[in-house]
């Protein structure tokens, strides 16, 4: 008897150490490979840094490539956080957009430390750029630095102790409104869809973001029951949303690697590059010398405009 093949599946949802993941890019996608996904989509935290070496990664190990970004936003006091699918890594929109708040991220972890001196914990600011090493530096890395310090045993209890909302050395970051997150991804010809909405069930924004132009859910996700699942997918039917998944795998940064814990099917990838290409007629803004459609098809023939990073 022939073993079944696997159907094809996707991971839409995956950090990298250009965000606050561990893994390389090469890493990432020996992982994938690893689980047999089909497609993979890359979406590091206000950043789009990581996508040229995953996808050249992928390219090799003969996966399919989605770039992407994880944008945080806000709505109507609330974190939301928000998928860009799809999108030219180049725009220049998007980039001098997302550099605003990489400058917010990296003066918040300035202000979180300066609390923590405050507290006689002499953490440097210095040492958790350094630690981070990406423009989009965060709660996680300050959390890593006090590990290394021995001033916490793990990341949890850094969270616990200083970093979690309203400990000691928590500082609120400034956000885009979500219907700026979502312009900010249509202009760039992508897709925006509403990251794992299980996790903090605020389901009251959703009819303002559909409002807004959000065009998906992401119904499928590591912390997800399969009945909350199903809540989002019959929201995703009443609101004409598209359907995503990934397991928002972060490396060995919060426990264990949780990669293969969703494995979408590849349907749904269609249908969001269908959206793209429809939301690219749409939205796109083209600056008057800019000739290129899509990054997609040509992430390794345009020269890069971000600097390789160090180390
Ligand atoms: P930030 O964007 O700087 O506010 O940091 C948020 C990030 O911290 C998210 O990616 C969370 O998943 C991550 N995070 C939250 N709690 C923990 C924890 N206990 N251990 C490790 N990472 C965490
Ligand atoms: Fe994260
Ligand atoms: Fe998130
Ligand atoms: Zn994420």
């Amino acid at each position: 008897m022939s073993a079944v093949p696997k159907s094809k599946a996707a991971d839409l949802h995956l950090h990298t150490y250009f965000s606050d993941g561990t893994y390389s890019p090469q890493e990432l996608v020996q992982q994938a490979q690893r689980h047999e996904f089909a497609a993979i989509a890359l979406t590091d935290h206000d950043t789009v840094e990581g996508c040229v070496p995953t996808a050249q990664a992928c390219e090799e190990a003969g996966i399919e490539f989605i770039p992407g970004t994880e944008l945080t936003a806000e709505q109507e006091g609330h974190e939301i956080h928000i998928l860009g699918y799809c999108l030219d890594i180049y725009d220049s929109n998007l980039l001098t957009e997302i550099g605003k708040f990489q400058a917010v991220r990296q003066n918040r972890v300035r202000e979180m430390v300066a609390r923590l001196n405050q507290l006689n914990v002499p953490l440097q600011a210095e040492r958790v750029f350094e630690l981070a090493n990406c423009r989009a530096p965060g709660r996680p890395h300050v959390a890593r630095a006090l590990v290394e310090s021995h001033f916490c045993a793990n990341l949890d209890e850094a969270f616990e102790r200083f970093l979690k909302k309203d400990r000691p050395a928590w500082v609120p970051k400034f956000k885009m409104s979500a219907a700026e997150a979502i312009r900010l991804i249509h202009r760039a010809g992508g897709v925006a869809v509403m990251a794992h909405p299980g996790l903090n069930r605020t389901d009251e924004v959703i009819p303002a973001m559909a409002a807004a132009g959000l065009d998906g859910i992401e119904c499928f996700h590591t912390k997800h029951s399969a009945g909350t699942a199903q809540h989002y997918l019959r929201i995703a039917e009443r609101y004409q949303l598209l359907i995503t998944g990934g397991s928002d795998c972060h490396g060995a940064s919060k426990g264990r690697p949780v990669m293969g814990s969703v494995e979408l099917p590849y349907g749904h990838v269609e249908k969001l590059k269908t959206r793209a290409a429809a939301n690219a007629q749409a939205f796109r803004i083209l600056p008057a010398d800019h000739a290129r459609t899509s990054a997609l098809p040509h992430l390794n023939s345009v020269p890069q405009t971000e600097p390789a990073r160090p180390g």
